[in-house]
C-alpha cells in the first residue's frame, strides 16, 4: 500500500466522522487507518496538556491524571509547550513511539504500542494522521460532553447508542476494542426534595459529585453519560453478569455512603439490562427502564436487572417480545 492510498482512505474516513461527531469512533477510525496492513494488537494512548499537567484521554471522555511514570516523564521532559512536533522511537520500551500536534490552545501527545518488533510505521504518515486526529477532537470539545458534569452528554449517548446497535460496516469494532454486556440506566432519589430544601446549586453540587463516582466507580472503557436532568445512563463493557451485579452494587453503596455537604444522604436507583445490540436502543431503554421504576417502587436506593425481573415473574411482558 501507497502512502498516498493511504491517505487517500483517511480523508474519507475523517470526512464522515466530521458528520458524526464521536471521540470514540474518531479514535477507531485513528487507529484503523495508523496500521491498516496490520491486524495484531495495537495499543493508542491519547494525552493532552492542561496548563503544565498531562491529562489521559479516555474513550468515556473523562480525563485522568492517574497514569504510568515512564509516560509521565516522557510527556514532561521530553515535549516542550513551545515546540510543533515532537516524534521519537523508545527502544528500550518495546517499541514505544511518540508524536504530538499542538493546536492554538492544546496540545495532544500519542503513544502507539505494536507487539510486532518488525512492523514499519512510516512517522510522515502518523504525523499527518495524528495532526487530522487532533483537529477533529478539538473542534468535538464541548459539543459532545455535559457542561455541569464532564460527562458524555444526550447527543453523544444518542449517536454512541445508534452506533453501538447499528448494522453500518463503519460501526464495526475493529482491533482491542471492547463489547457491551449491559445497558444501565441511573437516576438519584428524590432529587426534587434535594433541591427544594437546600436549593438549585445545591442540587448542582450532588449532580457533579455523583458523576465523579460514576468515573471513579467503572473502567476507563465503560460508557457514562448524563441521560438528562438527574437520570445517568452507563454501558459496561465486557463484564459477566456477577461482576456486573457487583461493580453496580459498589457504586451504589458508594453514593449511599458519600458524606454529601449539608450531611444529605443521597441514593441511586439503578436499572440495567443485557446489551444486545440486536435490539434498538428504545428497546434497550425500555428494559433499562422498566428494572429501574421497580427499583423505585420497591424501597429505592437498589439495583434490578431486567432479565432477572422476567424470570422470577415481577415484571410481565408487555406485548409479545422477539
Ligand atoms: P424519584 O426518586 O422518583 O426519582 O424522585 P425525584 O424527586 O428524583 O424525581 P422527579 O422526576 O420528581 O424530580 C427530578 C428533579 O430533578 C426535578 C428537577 O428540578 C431536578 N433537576 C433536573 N435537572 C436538574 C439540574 O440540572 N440541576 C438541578 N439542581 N436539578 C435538576
Ligand atoms: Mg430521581
Ligand atoms: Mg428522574
Amino acid at each position: 500500500m501507497t502512502a498516498e492510498v493511504s491517505i487517500a482512505c483517511k480523508y474519507e474516513s475523517f470526512n464522515a466522522l466530521i458528520k458524526i461527531n464521536d471521540p470514540e469512533l474518531l479514535l477507531e477510525v485513528l487507529m484503523s487507518q495508523l496500521t491498516p496492513d496490520y491486524n495484531g494488537p495495537l495499543q493508542i494512548e491519547i494525552f493532552e496538556r492542561k496548563g503544565a499537567e498531562w491529562h489521559k484521554l479516555s474513550v468515556n471522555g473523562y480525563a485522568s491524571i492517574d497514569f504510568d511514570e515512564q509516560r509521565r516523564f516522557i510527556l514532561q521532559h521530553k515535549i516542550p509547550p513551545d515546540q510543533t512536533n515532537v516524534w521519537f522511537y523508545q527502544t528500550s520500551q518495546n517499541g514505544w513511539y511518540c508524536a504530538y500536534k499542538p493546536q492554538i490552545r492544546k496540545q495532544y501527545a500519542m503513544f502507539i504500542s505494536i507487539d510486532s518488533s518488525d512492523y514499519v510505521i512510516d512517522e510522515d504518515y502518523i504525523q499527518l494522521l495524528f495532526g487530522f486526529y487532533c483537529h477533529q477532537l478539538c473542534g468535538l470539545e464541548g459539543t459532545y460532553r455535559d457542561n455541569l458534569t464532564g460527562l458524555y452528554n444526550r447527543k453523544a449517548f444518542d449517536l454512541r447508542m445508534a452506533a453501538l446497535t447499528a448494522k453500518n460496516p463503519l460501526y464495526v469494532r475493529r482491533h482491542n476494542f471492547s463489547t457491551p454486556s449491559v445497558f444501565v440506566m441511573l437516576d438519584i432519589d428524590n432529587f426534587k426534595q434535594v433541591n427544594d430544601t437546600h436549593g438549585h446549586l445545591y442540587g448542582d453540587e450532588v449532580l457533579t459529585i455523583v458523576a465523579l463516582l460514576m468515573s471513579d466507580s467503572f473502567r476507563e472503557y465503560d460508557l457514562l453519560f448524563r441521560y438528562g436532568g438527574e437520570e445517568f445512563a452507563a454501558v459496561l463493557m465486557d463484564v459477566d453478569d456477577e461482576t456486573c451485579q457487583q461493580v453496580l452494587n459498589r457504586f451504589r453503596l458508594k453514593v449511599a455512603n458519600y458524606d454529601f455537604p449539608h450531611n444529605d444522604h443521597i441514593t441511586v436507583s439503578i436499572g440495567y439490562t443485557d446489551f444486545n445490540n440486536s435490539h434498538n436502543v428504545e428497546k434497550l431503554i425500555e428494559r433499562a427502564d422498566r428494572a429501574l421504576y421497580y427499583c423505585k417502587h420497591n424501597g429505592r436506593n437498589c439495583l434490578h436487572h431486567y432479565q432477572a425481573l422476567r424470570k422470577k415473574g415481577l415484571i410481565q411482558v408487555k406485548q409479545p417480545e422477539s
